[in-house]
């Protein structure tokens, strides 16, 4: 799909969110301060070292260098308080990173990963949110290799079973439509930087993001079973490349909520000179 397409897509995809959405319409007071809260999930860590590369680098190593470029770049465009999941070679299970979101009462969820796949040669970057069914094979792949990729914060067979339930309830949330527009946003942005195929915005059912009570999207920055993609990803312009994009992108999402704040507010203020 090309970025103009995109961008369509998720203005009218914005129009059907818009009602029930609550990130700028009603800022929450967080000991006061009035901040939004952007949480920042670097992918792996500790002994789960996630997808390697064939000269040996570890996706946990990439995620958590992105994720801290990409915490300083939010903190200075727009001010808002970041977090991050985890801020060293440590482990954290799947769950504990969407508990955290929870209990920070973040306004948006990013997990940043690295692909993987059996064959060397394919390459691009793709973004996700969470449903029930995936898009495609190959997202289906994705989401069972990221789910698994930990023995402690896996999803068991039967862990499955439930969060199918809970995704049930979640597809037809506000959240989840928020979602699907922060992922538009942020996989329009990462055009103009990341190299290789442009795999699109999928959905699938990733652990790491079903239980979270905010917009959250899973950014598959490119695949480091690519030598080539494995040599960008070692790169710290690339890395830099990347985490400015998705600034951009949730800029680009930020904006479209401000606009909806503003357009809120005029109408209120109508209601009021009325009375
Ligand atoms: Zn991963």
């Amino acid at each position: 799909m090309s970025g103009i397409k995109r961008l369509i897509l998720a203005a009218s995809m914005l129009a059907l969110a818009a009602p029930a959405f609550g990130f700028f319409v009603d800022p929450k007071d967080r000991a006061g301060e009035n901040r939004d809260v952007i949480v920042i999930d670097p992918g792996h860590g500790g002994h789960d070292s996630g997808a390697v590369g064939p000269g040996g680098l570890e996706e946990k190593t990439v995620t958590l260098a992105i994720a801290k470029t990409l915490a300083e770049m939010i903190k200075e465009r727009c001010g808002c308080k970041v977090l991050l999941t985890r801020e060293d070679d440590t482990f954290v299970a799947l769950r504990d990173r969407t508990a955290f979101a929870n209990r920070n009462k973040a306004d948006l969820f990013i997990s940043i990963h690295t692909n993987a796949a059996p064959k060397k040669g394919v390459d691009g970057f793709e973004t996700f949110f969470a449903s029930i069914d995936a898009t495609d094979e190959d997202a289906r792949r994705v989401a069972e290799l990221e789910n698994s990729s930990d023995s402690h914060g896996g999803v068991t067979p039967a862990e499955a079973e439930d969060l199918k339930d809970i995704i049930r309830d979640l597809e037809s949330t506000a959240s989840n439509h928020e979602s699907s527009i922060l992922a538009e946003a942020i996989q329009t942005s990462l055009l103009k930087t990341a190299k290789g195929e442009d795999r699109g915005v999928k959905q699938a059912p990733f652990a790491v993001l079903i239980s979270a009570d905010m917009p959250a999207v899973l950014v598959e920055v490119g695949f480091i079973t690519n030598p080539k993609g494995e040599k960008r990803l070692d790169s710290k312009k690339v890395r830099e490349e990347i985490a400015g994009s998705i600034v951009e992108g949730i800029v680009g999402f930020r904006k479209m909520f401000s606009k909806e704040k503003d357009f809120i507010g005029y109408l209120n203020s109508g209601e009021e000179s009325r009375n």
